[in-house]
């Protein structure tokens, strides 16, 4: 919210504008203020409609096609796979990611999909006991305007691919992009067809062949923090069968087991129907070596000795996915002339913070944002630049939170474990605090990653650029 700009009531905006240090102090006045263009349903319009082509339909290229759409560019997709889809299980939809899709429009199309867990509870590896815990229902509703979802990532893809043909936005599948020209604005496909737009976007993923030619021809290397994940889910009838682990279900929640090096993320997917897993734990090798076959025998004995209601419900996993974690550097370039990249391309990171995808939907409004403020073409540089710096700032401290957990959670048993579980007790005993380990909970962390206003970044830095 923007007192100082958008208010229309006089009290409100000569005696309450917006103080320049972060606070919550005026959310109260929220009603008292509004407009159009900073409604919760509008994204401001383009003043300069902008032929753009964007390079990868993963969750980050659609929100972002979508969002650009929206504001009033055309927008072309290239997708090299020729049948679109996502692989893996799971995925968690933060507030600060549900209330940016909600304004493009795909409340309706997630609803068939998402399941909206009550809490998150931090358990301890070897007891189960819950260690932590994070209301978020109704509180992250209430207090970030929009809920916390999980959904399987297919189904997440989908929601964002019947809008995206429900807005008419062109894709062309098949379509591998195997040259850029920054400065001209232009794709090159396999076929050896040229594309020219006003701007190209890359949300090419993690081994992006954009990222290199932005970087001037040297891609980075990349941090191995040394995890690898399974990711498997389990049918929730074969559980609720089991009186030993059928209370697991009982309500809607993430649960997450934490231990020496190693944690488990679980929760339940495809509406209740099965139960997601996402098991961390250290492996330092080269990916090109896994056995896929040994895959469910390795997963077992990385958790042995674990809570026996989790090693119970791990049993009854029969597929696993190993997946390897990076985590990218935080780059100090995005753009390059006409390309710019966002997404994994631009901020992969470890998955400890659940924000990857979520980052990319940011990015994708965030651009729409910064376009829309230009008055001629040859103000795309400056907008360019705007994004550039508000989003690798926000992506960067994202990384470096999603690093933290890697610490945080994966303490051996002993002094800093034990001073750990004794500043997240008062979360579970329901009093109050103002400081918490568990990055859900913490009210400063919370603030800054669900309470996140992307427009205003924009709008701030836009206004810090021109004046
Ligand atoms: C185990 C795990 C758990 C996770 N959990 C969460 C979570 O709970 N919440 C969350 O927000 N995030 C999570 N993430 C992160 C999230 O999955 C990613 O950040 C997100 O999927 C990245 O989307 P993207 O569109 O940027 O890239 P991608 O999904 O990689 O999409 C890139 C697309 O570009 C296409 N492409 C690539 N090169 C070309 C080319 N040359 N020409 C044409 N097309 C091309 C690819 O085919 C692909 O479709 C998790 C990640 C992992 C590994």
């Amino acid at each position: 919210m923007n007192l100082k700009k958008v208010s229309h009531n006089p009290l409100v905006s000569k005696a309450l504008s917006m103080p320049t240090y972060p606070s919550n102090c005026l959310e109260f006045a929220k009603p008292f203020s509004s407009s159009v263009t900073d409604s919760p349903d509008y994204l401001q319009s383009a003043k300069v409609p902008l032929n753009i082509l964007l390079v990868g339909a993963g969750l980050g290229g659609l929100a972002t096609a979508i969002a650009l759409t929206q504001s009033g560019h055309k927008v072309t997709v290239y997708e090299r796979t020729p049948v679109l889809g996502e692989v893996g299980a799971g995925i968690q939809i933060p507030s600060n990611s549900t209330r940016i899709l909600f304004k493009l429009g795909l409340k309706s199309y997630l609803a068939p999909y998402v399941a909206e867990p009550e809490s998150i509870s931090f358990r301890r590896w070897q007891s189960g006991e819950v260690i932590g815990n994070t209301k978020l229902v109704p509180d992250f509703t209430q207090n970030f305007s929009a809920p916390y979802y999980v959904i399987h990532r297919a189904h997440f893809h989908t929601a964002l691919y019947q809008k995206v043909q429900d807005m008419g936005i062109e894709i062309k599948l098949g379509a591998n992009v195997e040259s850029y020209d920054p400065v001209a604005g232009s794709i090159t496909l396999a076929d050896g067809i040229t594309h020219t737009g006003d701007l190209v976007i890359a949300a090419d993923g993690i081994k992006s062949v954009a990222r290199t030619v932005v970087l001037g021809g040297v891609d980075v290397t990349f941090q191995k923090p040394g995890f690898a994940a399974y990711r498997a889910t389990v049918d929730v009838e074969r559980m609720r069968k089991d009186p030993d682990v059928s209370w697991v279900l009982e309500k809607p929640g993430l649960n997450i087991w934490i231990g020496d090096s190693r944690h488990v993320m679980t929760y339940t997917i495809k509406a209740g129907k099965a139960f997601n897993m996402v098991l961390s734990h250290p492996d330092a090798t080269d990916p090109s070596t896994w056995d896929p076959s040994k895959a469910v025998e390795d997963m077992k004995a990385e958790f042995e000795g674990w809570d026996p209601v989790l090693t119970k419900v791990i049993d009854m996993v029969e597929n696993t996915l190993k997946w390897p974690l990076t985590s990218g550097l935080t780059l100090d370039k995005w753009v390059s002339n006409k390309l710019v990249i966002l997404g994994d391309a631009a901020h992969a990171m470890l998955p400890y913070m659940s924000q990857g995808a979520a980052m990319a939907v940011e990015d994708g409004l965030a651009l729409s944002r910064s376009l829309s403020k230009i008055g001629n073409k040859e103000q795309l540089a400056e907008a360019l630049s705007v994004f550039e710096k508000v989003r690798i700032k926000r992506a960067g401290q994202m990384q470096e939170a999603s690093l933290l957990n890697s610490h945080l959670w994966h303490f051996a048993d002993g002094p800093l474990q034990e001073a750990r579980d004794s500043a997240m007790a008062p979360e579970v005993l329901g009093i109050a605090f103002s400081h918490s380990p568990n990055q859900w909970s913490d009210p400063a962390t919370q603030m800054w990653c669900y309470g996140y206003d992307t427009e205003k970044a924009i709008d701030e830095a836009w206004e810090k650029s021109h004046f």
